[in-house]
């Protein structure tokens, strides 16, 4: 697979699972095939991910990125082999850093369901070129990654102002909104992963979209009271 089809999930995916280190193995940067260079990318997921590590408490070494060509299969058994040591090294992943497996599950559980928020919020960085290794530590900040989880955004509709039009509902691409004729729509904050369509798409004339910041979402409106009476016309 190309290391540019490498998702943030998958990696966070990979720890889910026990797995005490992952490595990604991709082409020589600016030797891409393809106009993509998706290998930068992956680059910037892998810096990305050590952050998101550093927030759950895990050892940012447990995860390597390598760039290598086909015809390195010294460097690909030496720079595996040094891999493999360091993890070892580093021992279970968890137990090494004093986190219980539950806890563990539940931290990354939390980290995956906000994947695709992570990746809109970094989308610009994460499709940087970096000019040289010295630049990776700071494309993304511990402050930066802790700021975001602080912030995560939430969105909200407001029942006061909800005209039951269902462009949000027929937009959002997490059928993350329950709604039909006549009846005040909700969000089910299980289901949304903050993509920001919603808020988007809500007619301006009504605004019933909030964005909401660092504060708690407010209760779902009880299903017996999302029905809304409209005046008859004279
Ligand atoms: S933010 Fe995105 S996923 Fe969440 S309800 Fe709105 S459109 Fe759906
Ligand atoms: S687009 Fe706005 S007014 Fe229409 S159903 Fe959604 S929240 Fe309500």
């Amino acid at each position: 697979m190309c290391s540019g089809r490498v998702d943030l999930g998958f990696i966070l995916r990979a720890f889910s699972n026990g797995m005490d280190g992952v490595f990604i193995g991709g082409c020589r940067l600016n030797e891409c095939n393809y106009v993509t260079h998706g290998n930068y990318h992956t680059l910037n997921t892998v810096l990305l991910v050590k952050r998101l590590m550093e927030h759950m408490g895990l050892s940012p070494e447990r995860l390597k990125i390598e760039f290598m060509s086909g015809a390195e299969a010294n460097l690909f058994v030496e720079t595996v082999n040094g891999f493999v040591k360091q993890v070892k090294k580093l021992g279970p992943l968890g137990e090494s850093e004093g986190i219980d497996r539950a806890e563990l599950k539940s931290r990354i559980a939390e980290v995956t369901k906000l994947v695709p928020y992570i990746k809109l919020v970094n989308q610009d960085k994460l499709a940087t070129r970096l000019k040289s290794p010295e630049e990776y530590n700071d494309l993304f900040t511990k402050d930066e990654i802790e700021k975001l989880f602080r912030e995560v955004v939430s969105y909200y509709i407001d029942p006061a102002k909800c005209q039951a039009c269902s462009i949000c509902l027929k937009k959002c691409p997490a059928e993350a909104i329950v709604g039909g004729k006549n009846q005040i729509h909700v969000i089910d904050q299980e289901k949304c992963i903050k993509c920001g369509t919603c808020f988007e798409a809500c007619p301006t004339r009504f605004g019933s979209v909030r964005k909401i910041s660092g504060e708690p979402v407010p209760p779902p409106l009880p299903v017996e009271a999302r029905t809304i009476v409209r005046k008859a016309k004279a």
